[in-house]
């Protein structure tokens, strides 16, 4: 046992993929597809004399997030300056929330690979702008404003996650739980959603948190993993030199698997929050909290719920089948083509899953993979009719479909692989063989007629 325990708090920016963007009508566009500074308009460049404007849609998604993280809503929520220069932020400040909140007090429970269950406290959730985006090039920075003003919910969680694992399950629940309200797709490496862990270390005789530390620029959850077993390993080493861990704002160098200490925080920031003048306070009626709760679709914990109980499955294949949606989706597809629950489980979680893992294929894009669910619930057919071994069906025509993308009756047929179901054909095969074994061991002495005879014989005694 170590003596050291981890320590981790999520900071999560989701952003919410609405039509158009915070506090005006400039529309929201893939910041990675779209060419730079395309969707841009005077408020969202911060230009003198523009006024924003609420998006309500925004703030309904925002509430479905942290409802479904089983947060309360306050009565009223009011939007906060906080002020800092930075060339992605042409105003000068980002509006934020601060004293008041969209969200407070929720939780999130995580499954744990060995099916235990744990309950993360969401201290806060609440609504702001997102900033632009710079790209660092030889001779200088590049700015995209296209990002700037989209709309963004910072989930923050209170520091009870205890290992990287922990953080993994919890990223990952958040994620699908965003997917499955339809707010955000979940695709990390176009930046919609961002994760900051604040890690510290605690000695098992220690009575207090001690100093943490913010590692930013996560781009995938593995990212994520990996950055903060490094840091654990970093601040247990200093502390076991007899140094100290300073706080710092830490970056993540995923090719060289480094920590990256960008700057050091002896004081805190100091934003000078005040509450934004230009708009007024939110008044969230109860009626439209009971509303948006109504109205909000099945949740993961639900659909892994749906899968135990009512199609059968095993809590674990119900948990890795609804952890990321797209997965569900697929899942789902073989159901609606008539493939039996528990057979389309194994499938997809054994053979199709191996096969993934094999091409390094992200769970997440299983939709687009050569193989669709269709053609995979055509192979199961084709076993479960008897017409193919499970063996052949997973190690041999599963990976000639993805290799090709050919229908498994068409690899069936043009390779011969059917099984022989012909009970006058396999019928003759046990008699020629009956037969040549019989003639062997008589060493060529026996006469074909009457061993023939008497195998015929024998074979009609058994009937
Ligand atoms: P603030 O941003 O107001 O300074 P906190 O420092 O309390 O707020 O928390 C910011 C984030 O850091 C939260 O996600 C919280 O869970 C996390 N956090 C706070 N203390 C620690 C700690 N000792 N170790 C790890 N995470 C922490
Ligand atoms: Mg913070």
């Amino acid at each position: 046992m170590s003596e050291w325990t981890t320590i981790v708090g999520l900071e999560v920016h989701a952003e919410m993929l609405t039509a158009t963007k915070m506090f005006s009508a400039c529309p929201v566009v893939d910041s990675v597809a779209a060419a730079p500074n395309t969707a841009v308009d005077p408020v969202s460049l911060g230009l003198p004399g523009t006024l924003p404007v609420i998006n309500q849609q925004a703030l309904e998604y925002g509430m479905m997030v942290a409802l479904a993280l089983h947060c309360d809503i306050p009565p009223y929520n009011q939007f906060a300056r906080k002020n800092y220069f930075y060339p992605d932020l042409p105003k000068g400040y980002q509006i934020s929330q601060y004293e008041r909140p969209l969200a407070v007090n929720g939780y999130l429970d995580i499954e744990l690979e060995d099916g235990s269950s744990k309950r993360i406290v969401v201290r806060r959730a609440h609504m702001e702008e997102d900033t632009g985006k710079l790209t660092h090039v030889s001779d200088g920075s590049l700015v995209d404003y296209n990002r700037a003003g989209v709309p963004l919910l910072e989930i923050v969680s209170e520091p009870d996650i205890r290992s990287s694992a922990e953080a993994e399950a919890y990223a990952r629940k958040l994620r699908a739980i965003l997917q499955y309200l339809g707010v955000n797709h979940g695709d990390m490496s176009r930046g919609v959603l961002r994760f900051e862990a604040n890690v510290s270390v605690m000695h098992k005789d220690d009575t207090a948190f001690r100093t943490r530390t913010e590692i930013k620029n996560l781009n995938s959850i593995r990212s994520m993993v990996r950055a903060i077993d490094a840091e654990v390993a970093r601040q247990i080493k200093l502390y076991e030199k007899g140094d100290r861990v300073i706080q710092a704002t830490l970056g993540w160098d995923e090719a060289a698997g480094k920590i990256i200490i960008q700057r050091y925080k002896e004081r805190p920031d100091e934003y000078r929050y005040f509450p934004e003048p230009d708009l007024p306070i939110v008044e969230v009626s109860r009626e439209w909290v009971a509303r948006v709760q109504a109205a909000l679709p099945e949740l993961p914990d639900a659909r892994r719920a749906r899968y135990v109980q009512h199609l059968g499955l095993t809590a674990y294949d119900a948990r890795v089948l609804t952890l990321e949606k797209p997965v569900a989706v697929f899942y789902e597809r073989l159901l609606a083509e008539g493939v039996n629950a528990k057979s389309a489980a194994n499938w997809l979680t054994g053979a199709f899953f191996s096969l993934l893992n094999e091409h390094k294929w992200d769970r997440e894009q299983i939709d687009t993979a050569p193989v669709s669910a269709a053609h995979l619930a055509g192979l199961i057919k084709l076993v479960e009719a008897g017409t193919l071994n499970h063996q052949t069906a997973a190690r041999k025509v599963l990976p000639e479909m993805w290799q090709t993308g050919q229908t498994a009756a068409d690899i069936v047929q043009a390779q011969g692989l059917a099984q022989v179901t012909d009970s006058a054909l396999i019928a003759e095969k046990v008699f020629n063989a009956l037969f040549g074994s019989i003639m062997k061991s008589l060493k060529g002495g026996g006469r074909p007629d009457v061993v023939k005879q008497v195998l015929l014989e024998k074979l009609d005694a058994l009937k």
